[in-house]
């Protein structure tokens, strides 16, 4: 199906970003909010990314076209004319459950409802209304409007027509569309949780410093460091994601203590102004690792060498666990990670420089040391055992 009128329901930090996003691509949309405040701010936004476009190249004529193809509402009355909704609202299940609905009420009936949920069963979401077939997953990620990669994800309800019109205009916004199947956190949030946790582990066993780990990992494959990320989302919002994980996966996916006691103490990372990292209140600028974690730490172990590959080896199980459940193309895993998280190489291509055999010998070891969350995949023991050295030969 054709996408040409696009509704954008919410403009906070996601809806305002998936608006410029889409009229760069020259998609007219209407955006809506719950009042002329929400929408001001994200008219703000929009404005301040279309300016900043503006500032390195982008004739101003094309940002006044741009800008002129957002048309903006508190209600529902032009919805009738809408092809393509995608909702952003906040993550409670009570409020995206009165949008679709409302939505259901106002829409044609060929119309597709689009949820950018990071954490909502699709499948949950279809069911508030008459046209599961026609609700879908578009997850993208933060900033929208420069994040190449989103993640369509099919409820079990939802039609191939659906899916393919997703994947159409994910392309037609020059990002990488990539299905997956329904999974707590989708693929790349699934995937980053377990490396993000395993660097925390990390931490509070003492093996690294601060520093040490997030220089590591950005030596290694990473365009910024896990604790610096951690610090970026806010520690709050990243316990909640690792206990969401948690209940959904087991104990593989236990949250480390030292994110509970960071919450505890309201060290949630810059909007705090203290988390893994100490920020300057006047340029919010990082000055260093904060010295308090010292008390939440095992002491230092400067005679054990921290080897970064142990961070990315629970990512790298969990991909074969997620290959393993057919959540994704195998081709399109790597991509999707790079795309995502700006990595510079996948986890498969990791584990195939390491050597696969390696890489299970590394998990089974780490397996006798710290239990369940090193537990080998199956689908790792089976390429080994046939001798395969890469996921793609
Ligand atoms: P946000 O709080 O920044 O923005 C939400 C917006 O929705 C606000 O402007 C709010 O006024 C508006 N809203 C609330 N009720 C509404 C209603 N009834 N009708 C219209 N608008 C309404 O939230 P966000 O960070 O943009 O997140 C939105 C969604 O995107 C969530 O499901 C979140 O899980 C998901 N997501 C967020 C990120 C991220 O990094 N922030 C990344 C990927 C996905």
């Amino acid at each position: 199906m054709e996408v040409r009128n696009l509704a954008v329901v919410g403009a906070g930090t996601m809806g305002s970003t998936i608006v410029v996003s889409l009229i760069s691509r020259g998609f007219p949309v209407i955006l809506k909010d719950v009042d002329q405040a929400a929408i001001d701010k994200g008219l703000a936004t929009i404005d301040r990314l279309l300016k900043s476009r503006v500032a390195k190249g982008l004739p101003q004529d094309e940002a006044d076209h741009q800008r002129s193809l957002v048309r903006t509402t508190t209600d529902y009355s032009d919805f009738a004319q809408v092809d393509f909704v995608i909702e952003a609202v906040p993550e409670i299940i009570e409020l995206k459950k009165q949008i679709l609905e409302d939505l259901d009420q106002n829409c044609n009936v060929e119309a597709i409802f689009a949820s950018n949920t990071s954490s909502l069963s699709i499948t949950q979401l279809g069911a508030f209304t008459r046209r599961a077939d026609k609700v879908v997953g578009l997850h993208f990620f933060n900033p929208a409007h420069l994040m190449k990669l989103v993640e369509v994800i099919p409820g079990l309800e939802t039609s191939s027509e659906t899916v393919a019109t997703a994947i159409e205009l994910g392309q037609a916004l020059g990002k990488l569309a990539v299905r997956v199947e329904e999974c707590a956190s989708f693929l790349v949030n699934r995937l980053l949780g377990r490396y993000i946790n395993e660097a925390l582990f990390s931490l509070q066993q003492g093996l690294a410093s601060v520093e040490d780990i997030d220089k590591a990992a950005c030596d290694y494959v990473m365009p910024i460091g896990p604790l610096a990320l951690r610090d970026m989302n806010g520690s709050d919002i990243g316990l909640a994601v690792a206990r969401f994980n948690h209940q959904e996966y087991g104990e593989r996916f236990a949250p480390p203590v030292i994110l509970e006691k960071m919450v505890e103490r309201n060290l949630l990372g810059q909007k705090t102004l203290e988390g893994f990292y100490v920020y300057d209140q006047e340029t919010r600028k990082r000055k260093g690792a904060n010295p308090v974690l010292a008390s939440m730490t095992e002491p230092l172990n400067n005679d054990a060498p921290f080897y970064v590959e142990t961070l990315f080896l629970p990512m790298i199980n969990e991909a074969f666990l997620v290959l393993q459940e057919r959540i994704c193309d195998p081709e399109d895993l790597d991509p999707a990670m790079m795309a995502g998280l700006g990595m510079r190489k996948g986890p498969l291509a990791i584990a195939s420089e390491i050597g696969l055999k390696d890489c299970l010998g590394a998990i089974e070891q780490l397996y006798k040391l710290h239990g369940e969350r090193f537990r080998p995949a199956p689908l790792l023991k089976r390429y080994v055992w046939a001798r395969r050295t890469s996921v793609y030969s």
